[in-house]
């Protein structure tokens, strides 16, 4: 299978190449050229299949140049049960409504960016290997929270990588930041940026195509890679879970085989609802894609208008991992929808560049509209969403999740749509503990470790042993810096 970069379909490249070097050197992502379909064969085998299983047939489909037995033994690593707190990677609890959370935060660092993030280290240095690269990767990471702590987690002592990750000094989670600050690693570091996300994604996107910078570690032996999602080897990984979840419903009983689903995702980056859209391409049979944002609202806008305006003001809400305004995986739908048009993507990135804003065709905005619904919620919303469903249905959820269980029954109540719905559950709710509790009534004093017992005491549930474990670790990065210095923190990378 071939991959070309969004923006010149002449630039063709391996599976390999794309994941090695993370991002077109046009500024482009990297995408296949076709969807490969899945068979009857293939059905019936991934209903069989452990979730092990369903990634390595999933993956074989896009990573050809990758051989079967490689992917069963990353996903072997990746998906061990002693890393995911038992053998079912991705479970799917169904509520009342026909609703069915797809927990996607079991791993290590209780966050979805886990399930893609475990498996990449295993691609991108054997991607490294096989186009024959001797460098070490370095690689930078911009992170509204989760990936970055996924990241680290990932790539921790990997042999022949080094991890920068950049967080908005402002913008994460406590427990994001005690996450980040006490990762174990020599290979590790961390930074945090007077700014917020789109700062660093911007910075880090300059920096990726930045000959100067580029040639001068290239001759101190590194080479700079991405573990962001625009890195294919980042949304490989999770179309998977899409599959399995249908697999899991139809073995249930909970939807027949063949019938339609609509998938609702929380979105920031526009990469895990895109894994979504793909299975969909695939042969998943799915109704409407629902793209459910925070108060920044930027995507709803979009999917109602097809004009997309990142000119407004940016807020800091109790789903920091959605605090985007700038959503770089939506080129990829771009490319797709228009039928691989690299022109027209060329000229739609580049008048969000300079104006911060554009405009898609009516037969854009037609397609558009037939796949996808999306709406929002404030941290009002999402609080008092947090609280129903733990009274009404003991069912505990993070902020994130919250604003996608508020953005589909708002589209229910709206559409009369009653297609059985799976909404993506991207983190553990201990991990936004301070938010979900006080949503309870609860009150959180101080923001270390400590939180976790309030909530604790509130709900019963027991938090995670990963952020558990983090009582008494000692902080090691303090380093704090101005978005227009990211570029020179790049002369650090040597001496990791
Ligand atoms: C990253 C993240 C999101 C947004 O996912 P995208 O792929 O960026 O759209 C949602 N929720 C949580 C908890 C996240 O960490």
């Amino acid at each position: 299978m071939d991959y070309v970069s969004t923006r010149d379909k002449t630039h063709q490249v391996s599976s390999a190449y794309a994941i090695a070097t993370g991002i077109a050197p046009d500024g482009g992502l990297y995408c296949p050229t076709e969807f490969p379909t899945l068979s009857k064969a293939d059905w019936d085998a991934l209903i069989e299949a452990d979730y092990k299983g369903r990634a390595v047939l999933v993956l074989s489909k896009f990573l050809t140049d990758f051989t079967k037995e490689e992917l069963q033994s990353y996903a072997a690593k990746a998906y061990a049960p002693e890393r995911w707190g038992g053998e079912n990677t991705a479970p799917v609890v169904s509520l009342r409504d026909g609703r069915h959370i797809l927990e996607l935060w079991h791993g290590p660092t209780c966050a979805f960016k886990d399930m893609a993030l475990q498996m990449l280290p295993h691609l991108l240095t054997a991607s490294l290997r096989k186009i024959g690269e001797t460098r070490t990767a370095c690689i930078l990471v911009a992170t509204s929270g989760d990936t970055g702590t996924a990241a680290l987690n990932g790539f921790a002592d990997v042999p022949g990588t080094k991890i920068m990750v950049y967080y908005p000094v402002h913008g994460v989670s406590p427990m994001q930041k005690l996450q980040m600050v006490t990762q174990e690693g020599k290979n590790v570091s961390v930074c945090a940026v007077d700014g917020n996300f789109d700062d660093a994604q911007s910075a880090l996107k300059r920096i990726f195509t930045d000959t100067p910078t580029i040639d001068k570690l290239s001759a101190q032996g590194m080479l700079l890679s991405s573990a962001n999602s625009i890195n294919w080897g980042r949304l490989a990984p999770q179309i998977a879970y899409y599959i399995s979840a249908y697999c899991d419903l139809a073995a249930r009983g909970m939807v027949e085989f063949g019938n339609e689903i609509n998938i609702c995702v929380p979105t920031g980056n526009f990469g895990n609802i895109l894994a979504a859209y793909i299975a969909k391409q695939m042969s998943l049979p799915v109704h409407k894609l629902i793209c459910a944002s925070n108060r920044n609202n930027v995507l709803t806008d979009f999917f109602r208008s097809g004009s997309y305006d990142k000119n407004r003001p940016f807020f800091t809400t109790a789903s920091p991992s959605m605090d985007i305004l700038i959503s770089s995986n939506l080129e990829r739908l771009l490319f797709y929808i228009s039928g691989q048009n690299d022109e027209a993507v060329r000229g739609l990135m580049a008048q969000l560049a300079h104006g911060g804003k554009y405009t898609v065709s009516r037969e854009l905005r037609e397609q558009l509209d037939a796949l996808f619904d999306a709406g929002s919620c404030d941290d009002a919303e999402t609080a008092a969403t947090i609280r129903a469903l733990f009274e009404d249905e003991k069912y505990l959820c993070d902020t994130h999740t919250a604003v996608a269980v508020k953005a589909y029954d708002d589209y229910r109540a709206r559409t009369g749509d009653h297609t059985p719905t799976v909404i993506a559950s991207t983190a553990s709710p201990f991990k936004f503990c301070k938010s979900v509790a006080e949503a309870l009534g609860g009150k959180v004093e101080r923001e270390d470790v400590s939180q976790l017992e309030v909530l604790h005491g509130l709900t019963g549930a027991e938090p995670p042993k990963p952020l558990a474990s983090l009582a008494g670790k000692q902080p090691r990065f303090d380093r704090v810096v101005g978005k227009e210095d990211i570029l020179a923190t790049t002369s650090l990378l040597a001496e990791l």
